[in-house]
């Protein structure tokens, strides 16, 4: 169809067809080798820990380095049960590290979590959670030891759901206990949105 310069009001704007969260289907990964591990530099400092209206949010600073490009942490918070699934499986929580790039690109790195050992992230929040005033985390307790993760383009599970936000989803899941589940559940007993179509999106896997 040859496009109509003298009338460009009416062309289509597409947008809703790449929204997050989706299942991650490992038989349909697509295998990215080449992709870069992923790099995290997030400060021991929270500036502040509060229920957003949505669940737990945490205000904390750092850096990560994804796909070889610069990041600032704006923010941490939780879901439960998890947004995404794993080979249609639901963990019990999930973690968005929410970046963002000098030019504007978001970034989330999703962390699942299933019932477990206690996660010592959760527990210093807990301590602090009534008391104002910063207090220190080890953010890199959050992170899984094994590195491989899923990236792919999706949107803010949020209103307005914008979309081209780069997912970065860590395979490997960390643990929490079934009381600190209940900490969170008490904020925001669920705020996991509807799984979405994966449509004509690749999946890729960096091992
Ligand atoms: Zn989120």
């Amino acid at each position: 169809m040859q496009l109509d310069y003298s009338h460009q009001q009416n062309w289509h704007f597409e947008s809703g067809q790449h929204q997050s969260p989706i299942n991650i289907d490992d038989q349909s990964v697509i295998d990215w080798q080449r992709g870069s591990a992923i790099e995290i530099d997030y400060q021991n400092q929270v500036s502040e820990a509060h229920n957003s209206g949505n669940g737990l949010e945490v205000l904390v600073n750092g850096t990560a380095i994804l796909n070889y490009r610069k990041f600032n942490l704006l923010q941490f918070h939780v879901h439960t049960p998890s947004e995404h699934q794993l080979n249609q499986h639901t963990f019990a929580a999930e973690v968005h590290f929410v970046h963002q790039a000098l030019n504007g690109t978001k970034a989330v790195i999703g962390v699942f979590f299933e019932l477990g050992a206690p996660d010592p992230v959760i527990d210093s929040i807990m301590q602090h959670w009534s008391k104002p005033g910063q207090f220190a985390i080890k953010l890199t307790d959050f992170i899984p030891a094994d590195p491989a993760y899923y990236h792919y383009l999706g949107s803010l599970t949020t209103p307005p759901l914008t979309e081209n936000v780069e997912w970065y989803i860590i395979k490997e899941p960390v643990t929490l206990s079934s009381e600190q589940l209940s900490f969170l559940q008490t904020l925001m007993p669920k705020n996991n949105r509807d799984l979405q179509a994966v449509n004509d999106r690749p999946i890729l896997y960096r091992p």
